[in-house]
């Protein structure tokens, strides 16, 4: 029997070419590839290798398939979007680990980072995380939404620019907008603030709002949200194009 190996692959917010060359290699040489429907869907099976899309949410149970397909010496591959350490299946994983056989913690398991979605974000509007940022997920689902508000309001002090992932979803469509309200009273209406919808995609939907607009705008659970600090500006542009946001490397 070969060895087994666990690889979580990070597949990038969603273009072929933010893939990395060794999240392709990991693909390559597993022989089992395991994810979310949405992610399996984006890869082309090689001869021979099992696809096994799962539309179960429960990340937790699809790490145990991994790691017990990986101690019966096969070669896995677990694929999520964006990083997959970033809100996603490389924690996951480890959690499974933590609470598993004891044999488990002698695997071979690798993470291969990917494009998350906040640089792909960034990277369209200039450069808002310039300066000292943090992300912060508005799922309440493996958290109580008092704690998500007392860090919202906690970073909105300490001035950080802030990348919003999950802010939305079918059962919590107002989530956002009762993070935008904690964030303004604290920081100025006039903040940037840039909605990504599908960063990267053929859908991709880039809006540069202000933080006493932001509200007014559809965000869903496609969309990544930045909130700029107090030192985070749009440059408006000569041309009628959207204007540049960046944060400046330097602060008082
Ligand atoms: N591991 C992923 C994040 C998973 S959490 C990563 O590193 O990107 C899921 C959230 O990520 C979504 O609700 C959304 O906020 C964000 N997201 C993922 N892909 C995105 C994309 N292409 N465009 C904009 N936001 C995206």
């Amino acid at each position: 029997m070969t060895a087994g190996r666990l690889t979580v692959v990070g597949l990038g917010p969603g273009p072929a070419c933010w893939v990395t060359p060794a999240a392709t290699t990991a693909l390559a040489e597993a022989s089992h590839i395991l994810g979310y429907d949405a992610y399996v869907a984006r890869l082309t099976p090689a001869p021979g290798q099992a696809i096994l899309a799962s539309g179960n949410r429960v990340e937790l149970d699809r790490a145990t398939e991994a790691l017990t397909r990986a101690s019966e010496g096969r070669r896995v591959a677990l694929v999520s979007g964006g990083d997959p350490g970033v809100f996603a299946m490389a924690a996951a994983v480890f959690e499974a680990i933590e609470s598993g056989p004891p044999g488990w913690r002698a695997l071979d398991v690798r993470v291969e980072p990917g494009v998350t979605a906040m640089l792909a974000a960034a990277s369209r509007v200039g450069a808002p995380l310039g300066h000292d940022f943090c992300a912060i997920s508005l799922s309440d689902v493996l958290k109580p939404w008092e704690l998500i508000a007392r860090r919202l309001k906690l970073a909105a002090e300490a001035d950080f620019v802030i990348a919003l992932y999950n802010p939305a979803s079918k059962a919590r469509p107002d989530q956002i907008n009762r993070a935008f309200a904690i964030l303004r009273a604290v920081r100025d209406a006039a903040t940037p603030v840039i909605l990504a919808r599908a960063a990267g995609r053929p859908d991709e939907d880039i809006t540069i709002t202000t933080l006493g607009e932001a509200h007014t705008h559809a965000i869903d659970m496609r969309t990544l949200v930045i909130v700029g600090s107090s030192a985070t500006r749009a440059l408006t542009r000569q041309n009628g194009a959207a204007p540049w946001v960046y944060t400046p490397r330097f602060a008082k």
